[in-house]
């Protein structure tokens, strides 16, 4: 047995029944990241001995109180994004200016997933403090697309999706802001979770747009992120955001076809802005919800358009006021100064070399759209036209009695490295499908639902489903009827 073949429920499975020993689980993840990930770079940090030690001590656990005491995740080896805090190694965010930070803290979402049994063997790549869709605006170099290692893996969660399409870890977590779990697990072939905003606490989740982040999974099959969902989900008095509501169980009923589903499809998804062979993707997805009974209904989502440009002020606003505490003082690099040089020369410099590009960038449009003048010309319209988003999904998913909105992921696959990196708008609209869920919080999948071709490579299509706030049951159940009916989530890239 290939443990780094299974699924994550299927090693679950295995280590409960000792069949596979979580210290075998850990180290052939281990063993495979070291021969694979020189490669990729999906990894900033890899925990090798805490992981070895923590799976032995699951062992011995799993002997003395059996499987059902340690709990749902027993023994199973989890990456996660390198913005979330552990209480060891570095929490870097893919910045300079944290290089060397150590957070004396662990997230609850991670302190979850080791309260249900899981094994963290290290922390994956990411755009610098989340901003970006292709990882490539890590300070550490950027991540490479396990299908085809010219090609971004999408991002910012790029290196957690890159580790799981590659079969380094069976699940890992990430953040998404704006799209940052669903487009790297739509270019990498695999499931991508953001729940709805509330589901997950945000406490040890290093903030970028606090009104949009929301941690979720990444996992190979539907039912794999429905399982670490089940664990990462629940109120927190740590963060005040975090909704009263209990974990959904999402299993239980995952297997579950939804009988007359009704799933909306907006105009924009067949417009001619998307890559042919998403295009192609898509229909056959629709075709493979038509012939297991669903109704397609065409609706109109007239604000869709204004999701980039309403976004693209908001997540830097909020992140314009988020980053100031990153001052050289309170937290991680601090610039050298000279005799006689002043507070405010320490400031500049620490943020002037601890920042990369994309980051400056977003401080100066947040800044500005913040200032006094222009409040109301930017912040506040783009506030606006959330809303109205928000209103076109909850009218249409009311009125038309929907149980989801189906969509692409992103309007192409992988792209080169460097394609887009001297054009940040190109780049940003990379998150056109994506960036509606977040502006309305609600909670969306993507899934595989094809492979495109280009230049002699395969590359995945990912295909979004959306549903209402706190509805993830629905949705699961739903890209679960088409994962079931199709063998996309099984295509494995080249080794
Ligand atoms: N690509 C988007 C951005 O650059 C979303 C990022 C994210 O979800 N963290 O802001």
């Amino acid at each position: 047995m290939d443990v780094t073949d299974l699924t994550l429920i299927e090693l679950r499975d295995a280590i409960a029944r000792r069949d596979c020993a979580a210290a075998e689980a850990a180290r052939a993840c281990l063993d495979r990241i070291e021969a694979v990930d020189p490669g990729l770079h999906a990894f900033l940090q890899v925990f090798r001995d805490e992981a070895l030690a923590r799976a032995e001590s699951i062992d011995a656990r799993l002997s003395a109180e059996g499987a059902g005491a340690v709990g749902p995740l027993a023994g199973v080896p989890i990456a996660i994004k390198d913005n979330l805090c552990l209480d060891y190694g570095r929490t870097t965010c893919g910045s300079r200016i944290l290089e060397n930070y150590e957070s004396p803290y662990t997230a609850t979402c991670v302190q979850r997933l080791l309260d249900a049994g899981a094994v963290i063997v290290g922390k994956t790549n990411l755009d610098e403090f989340a901003m970006g869709s292709s990882t490539e605006h890590s300070a550490f170099g950027p991540t490479r697309n396990p299908w085809d290692r010219q090609r971004a893996p999408g991002g910012s969660s790029g290196g957690s999706a890159a580790a799981v399409a590659a079969r380094l870890t069976p699940g890992a977590l990430g953040s998404d802001t704006g799209g940052s779990i669903r487009q790297p697990a739509a270019h990498c072939g695999v499931v991508g979770l953001k729940p709805t905003y509330g589901r997950v606490s945000r406490w040890g989740l290093v903030a970028f747009a606090s009104s949009f982040d929301q941690v979720g999974p990444f996992g190979r099959t539907v039912a794999d992120a429905a399982l670490l969902c089940e664990a990462l989900c629940g109120p927190d008095p740590l963060d005040s955001t975090s909704a009263e509501v209990e974990p959904p169980a999402l299993l239980a009923t995952l297997e579950r076809p939804i009988d007359g589903l009704r799933l909306g499809i907006p105009a924009q998804a067949r417009s001619g802005g998307v890559d042919p062979d998403v295009s192609a993707a898509f229909a056959a997805a629709c075709s493979v919800y038509e012939s297991l009974g669903a109704t397609l209904v065409l609706i109109d989502l007239p604000n869709l358009e204004y999701g980039i440009a309403a976004y693209y002020i908001i997540a830097p606003a909020e992140a314009s006021t988020n980053l100031a505490r990153y001052d050289g003082i309170r937290y991680g690099r601090r610039a050298r100064l000279e005799p006689g040089e002043d507070l405010e020369t320490l400031y500049r410099r620490s943020r002037g070399e601890g920042f990369g590009a994309e980051v400056k960038r977003r401080i100066m449009l947040g800044t500005y759209a913040l200032s006094a003048g222009y409040y109301d010309a930017y912040y506040k319209k783009a506030q606006q036209a959330r809303r109205v988003i928000k209103g076109d999904f909850d009218r249409a998913l009311d009125e038309e009695g929907l149980h989801a909105v189906f969509l692409p992921t992103a309007p192409g696959p992988a792209f080169k490295l460097g394609a887009k990196t001297a054009d940040p708008l190109a780049m940003y609209l990379e998150d056109f499908f994506t960036v509606a869920a977040n502006l309305a919080g609600l909670p969306a999948v993507s899934f595989p639902i094809g492979l495109a071709q280009a230049d002699g490579s395969a590359l995945p299509v990912g295909g979004q489903l959306v549903a209402r706030a706190f509805d993830e049951m629905t949705l699961l159940r739903a890209a679960r009827m088409h994962e079931a009916a199709t063998d996309w989530h099984t295509q494995k890239p080249p080794a």
